[in-house]
């Protein structure tokens, strides 16, 4: 069963935290051990497991992918929205996290990102859950 976290990004270029949300699902799905798939089914935005107590990180990183694959450029795809779909494969559309007694085992400072690169948009992050060892009856 595949489920689906809806997200809504405002701006063209913009790090959302799903943590939260997918920490939701868990506890509704009733998953205590295993583990936890998430991709994204765009070619214009991805995922990215990275800082959530600094918000600078998430700016910073955006600053300097928007140096590196500027909007404007020397593009051949027609549709101008080539430096997103660079940028969508460099940082990837996929990531997993184990799920430990309920919890997501994240780092202390970890939080999961979707990534917007050609925004505003509705989008959307699939969620797979695969149960894990079970403790002995
Ligand atoms: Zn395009």
């Amino acid at each position: 069963m595949v489920r689906y976290i809806n997200v809504k990004s405002r701006t063209r270029t913009e790090f959302i935290d799903i943590t939260e949300k997918i920490q939701e699902m868990i506890k509704e799905a009733g998953i205590s051990n295993g583990v936890c798939y998430l991709f994204v089914p765009h070619t214009t935005a991805g995922i990215t497991i990275n800082e959530g107590a600094d918000p600078s990180v998430q700016r910073d990183i955006q600053t300097y992918l928007n140096k590196l694959v500027p909007f404007e450029g020397d593009y051949h795809h027609r549709e101008g929205n080539s430096s997103a779909h660079i940028k969508a494969s460099i940082i990837g559309v996929s990531a997993v996290v184990f799920v430990e007694e309920g919890k997501l085992v994240l780092g202390t400072w970890q939080s999961i990102f979707f990534c917007e690169f050609d925004g505003p948009r509705h989008r959307r992050v699939s969620v797979k859950f695969t149960a894990g060892d079970r403790k002995q009856a």
